[in-house]
């Protein structure tokens, strides 16, 4: 088998211009051979997922803090229907008091 080198260009760890990159070229595509980490196909599937990745965290990010911006509407409204009197306020009430606290977060975002 002749030994083909990967076509990508690299920044080595000692050197400041990029260079060949070191490994054998086992995958043609786009007329070159590349290494298993550069193969052009290889590389666009690793980038996606890394943006999937990057995209699902910052959607939990978002979506933690949408819960703390809202943390004492929630406590507040829990309070209101924990405290009340056995009988006290009847379930509609009880009701309309989380659907204004879970209403105030669906607005706020
Ligand atoms: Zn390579």
């Amino acid at each position: 088998m002749i030994n083909r080198q990967c076509n990508a260009m690299v920044y080595s760890a000692t050197e400041y211009q990029k260079q060949q990159c070191l490994r054998k070229g086992v995958i043609l595509e786009d007329g070159k051979y590349w290494c298993k980490q550069h193969a052009p196909s290889i590389k666009a599937a690793r980038d996606a997922k890394l943006l999937a990745k990057r995209r699902a965290e910052h959607k939990a990010r978002q979506e933690v803090s949408r819960y703390e911006r809202h943390a004492k509407e929630f406590h507040d409204a829990l309070v209101e229907i924990a405290i009340s009197p056995i009988g006290g306020l009847d379930s509609l009430s009880m009701r309309k008091t989380a659907r204004d606290a879970l209403d105030k977060m669906e607005e706020g975002e």
